[in-house]
């Protein structure tokens, strides 16, 4: 088959490799449609240590069944099906609490930090446990099916916060997972959502996301500002969906007492971490780690015409001018949004 294979760092390879063979619970899937990552990007010249070549990279994915194990049961030929990105256990002690994101030996599609190496789907066909599948709607497209991960990241972290009807929310970095988490917002009862963004185009898109109120994080006396948007106390649940010291430090300097601060970013290890704050405030500080099962309600969504996400892509190309691609997102030469790449 063909692939595109990262065969050193900054050096991705469109090039022939051997078709992938299946094991007795797993399904070949005839890859349609399949999204580049951040982390793909990030993960090209090696700075993550989570790509180490040869790989094929590539998570974020759709396609057909096109052969199944002898185990395999409730999944035949010619099934339109997206799957997971984290490969988890079953019989781990994580995964029986519901915890899979968080499980023991779990690997991720297309990744290879050194203690596994699990290729991905960046090529045309690749090798999918069968416990990790889910259906694609008859009207949700293979592109919409290949954008079902960075939705899913979104909803965990909402539900991850513990939201309930009428809380007030809001969002510290309005990229490709921060515009998923407003519009998800909305459906998931918040009363008000409040963006902010360093980047005047991320607001413009929050606010077509549904974000009520949208500020500049440069914005002299922003706490106040914000304090006045929700009823002079701060909002009661904060997203930080940017990872670094300055967006985590407002995130926690901006939730109200006794609020939620969910931690999505983690673009740094380690920040600068406000103590007093958390705890003379009893901030509740969670993180949220990828996908705990938000497959089905995304793609629900998208069949009940909820989600929208067509307008999170903004290039569908063959995989084979795949390393073009990459190399024009690697350079930042414009704000891409998100490319899908085609076998
Ligand atoms: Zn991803």
């Amino acid at each position: 088959m063909k692939a595109l294979v990262l065969e050193e760092y900054n050096k991705l390879v469109y090039k022939d490799v051997p078709d992938p063979v299946i094991g007795p619970d797993e399904v070949l899937v005839k890859v349609m449609a399949c999204g580049i990552c951040g982390s793909d990007i990030h993960g090209l010249d090696g700075s993550t240590g989570r790509r180490i070549p040869p790989l094929i990279m590539g998570h974020e994915a759709s396609g057909v069944i096109i052969s199944t194990g002898v185990n395999v049961r409730t999944w035949e030929k010619g099934d339109r099906v997206t799957f997971d990105s984290t490969v988890y256990r079953l019989d781990d002690w994580y995964t029986r609490k519901g915890h899979y994101n968080i499980s023991d030996n779990r690997e991720v599609l297309g990744v290879s930090p050194g203690t596994y190496r699990r290729n991905g789907a960046f090529a045309e066909y690749v090798a999918i446990p069968q416990h990790i599948l889910y259906r694609i709607p008859e009207n949700v497209t293979f592109e919409q099916a290949a954008m079902v991960e960075a939705a899913a990241v979104a909803l965990h972290a909402i539900n991850v916060s513990g939201i309930r009807p009428g809380d007030s929310c809001a969002l510290v970095g309005a990229g490709m997972i921060g515009i998923f988490i407003v519009k998800l917002l909305r459906i998931s009862g918040a009363s008000s959502v409040i963006a902010i963004d360093i980047d005047e185009k991320h607001l413009l898109k929050a606010e077509q996301a549904g974000a009520d109120f949208t500020f500049q994080a440069s914005e002299a006396g922003l706490p106040e500002k914000i304090k006045e948007k929700t009823a002079g106390r701060g909002p009661d649940i904060v997203f930080e969906a940017v990872g670094k010291n300055e967006s985590v430090n407002l995130a926690i300097e901006i939730v109200r007492r006794g609020g939620t601060v969910a931690l999505v970013g983690n673009t740094t290890p380690s920040v600068n971490f406000p103590l007093q704050k958390a705890v003379t405030g009893e901030l509740k500080i969670l993180g949220s780690c990828a996908i705990c099962g938000e497959y089905e309600a995304i793609l629900d969504y998208m069949k009940m015409g909820k989600l929208s996400v067509e307008d999170q892509v903004s290039a569908v190309a063959p995989l084979s001018e795949g390393a073009r691609w990459f190399e024009r997102l690697y350079s930042r030469e414009e704000d891409l949004g998100k490319v899908i790449l085609r076998p």
